[in-house]
């Protein structure tokens, strides 16, 4: 069936026979029951398709999973306990100790600490290059231990846009995937895997929930990339794994299943960051009306985004959708129906007049999130870059006046009162 991606939010991962229920079971339970040992062991062999514990699988986290599948138009996917954990778990499942990986440096600050220090200290190093550097810069940042290319479609606080093609290219070029995390553009406004991508992850914290409700973590595999044709490269997908009687992934369960099978059978068995069904069950809520929000947050950030733009207390606004910004042109080729809810803008004032503008707001909230249906802002300055000398944040790009707004589904006349009503707070 090739419904349009409208329906496969609504209905996708689920069809119930004659007498089921309507709305997907949370299946609440850790295990599952055989008649015989035999059975059983068939699954742990990776030979039969089943459930036996919910740390691997759950069939409530499993119809989400083949829902975002649909949405994202991969050939396998899974859920994981948080966006964290799926970046993370999607880089581990092809680097190893004394591997390497090319990253953007425009990532989530979770994201850049995870690669640049946590992953560092497990031995996998990694290369930053600017979202916007040359040709010449990007193949240089590639060593022979490189095992990944990674980004950020929108990214999450820059609002940079990657030059998907474009880095999918170089990556091919070194015989490695691309991982994309889609967090901020959802499948909705820009599917990934049409400009090259090999790998899609997300925080199914924001949008995909998109009302603050469950923490979660989504990957998604678009079963083109040839890891038997790089053999050497990925010994984890192409050697026989001695954890489960010398599996060979890749000859298994083929290009369309070995990352996604791999990555749950060793990393989700071994670390366990699932998510939980009940999670999974909101999350599931959220994306039935994933499409109809995505248009509301892009065209409240757009009108608010304008009427910053106009405002002369501000010094700059952020936002790919401006025909000013910067990535503009690329907003244009990738995300032709609009980007996201979030506005990144900078007061003249600095920190004094941006403590006092997130302190006159009355409807947008002081909050640590963003991609909710209510409108949220955050001055990074003041709260997640505290720790920060004047110096240091103008180095980092996040300077003391700058402030993140994430436009929720409210009427976008109410949120350009508020804002306005704060500025007006501002001297
Ligand atoms: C929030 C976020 C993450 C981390 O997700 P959690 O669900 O908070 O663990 C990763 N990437 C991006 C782009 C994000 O916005």
């Amino acid at each position: 069936m090739n419904h349009s991606i409208d329906t496969a939010c609504v209905q996708g991962g689920y069809t119930p026979a004659n007498g089921e229920p309507r709305q997907i079971p949370i299946v609440q339970s850790t295990t599952f029951k055989y008649d015989t040992s035999e059975e059983m062991g068939r699954l742990f062999d990776l030979e039969a398709e089943g459930y036996f514990y919910s740390r691997l699988q759950n069939p409530t986290n499993d119809c989400v999973a083949a829902k975002i599948a649909a949405l994202e138009g991969g050939t396998a996917a899974m859920l994981t306990a948080s966006g964290q954990a799926a970046n993370f778990f999607a880089l581990f499942n092809i680097c190893s100790c004394g591997d390497h990986i090319v990253a953007s440096s425009s990532i989530y600050g979770g994201t850049f600490n995870l690669i640049s220090v946590t992953m560092a200290r497990m031995g996998i190093r990694a290369t930053f290059v600017r979202p916007d550097c040359t040709d010449e810069e990007l193949n240089a940042a590639f060593c022979d231990d490189t095992k990944a290319v990674f980004g950020e479609t929108i990214a999450n606080p820059a609002l940079t846009v990657l030059d998907i093609e474009r880095f999918a290219a170089a990556a091919h070029a070194h015989g490695v995937p691309l991982i994309v995390d889609n967090t901020f553009a959802t499948p909705i406004h820009c599917r990934p895997f049409e400009w090259g991508a090999d790998i899609v992850t997300h925080s199914t914290t924001k949008y995909m929930d998109g009302h603050g409700a469950a923490i979660g973590g989504a990957i998604v595999d678009s079963g083109r990339f040839d890891w038997m044709a790089h053999a050497e490269k990925y010994p984890g997908l192409c050697k026989p794994d001695e954890s489960y009687h010398g599996v060979v992934y890749a000859e298994r369960f083929g290009r369309e299943g070995a990352f996604i099978t791999k990555c749950t059978a060793q990393l989700m068995r071994d670390f366990g960051s699932v998510q939980s069904p009940q999670s999974a069950f909101y999350l599931n809520l959220g994306l039935e009306s994933l499409h109809v929000r995505m248009a509301r947050h892009a065209a409240n950030g757009m009108a608010v985004a304008e009427f910053l733009a106009g405002h002369e207390k501000v010094a700059r606004v952020s936002y790919c959708g401006l025909p000013g910004d910067p990535y503009h042109a690329m907003a244009q080729k990738y995300l032709k129906n609009g980007s996201c809810g979030v506005v990144v803008f900078e007061l003249k004032g600095g920190r004094a007049a941006a403590e006092r503008f997130l302190g006159a707001l009355r409807l947008i909230a002081i909050e640590t999130h963003v991609a909710d249906a209510r409108s949220c802002c955050l001055c990074p300055a003041a709260t997640t870059h505290r720790q920060m000398t004047e110096e240091q944040l103008a180095a980092a790009g996040v300077p003391a006046g700058l402030i993140r707004i994430s436009c929720g589904l409210e009427s976008a006349d109410d949120l350009i009162r508020d804002i306005s009503a704060a500025l007006d707070a501002v001297c």
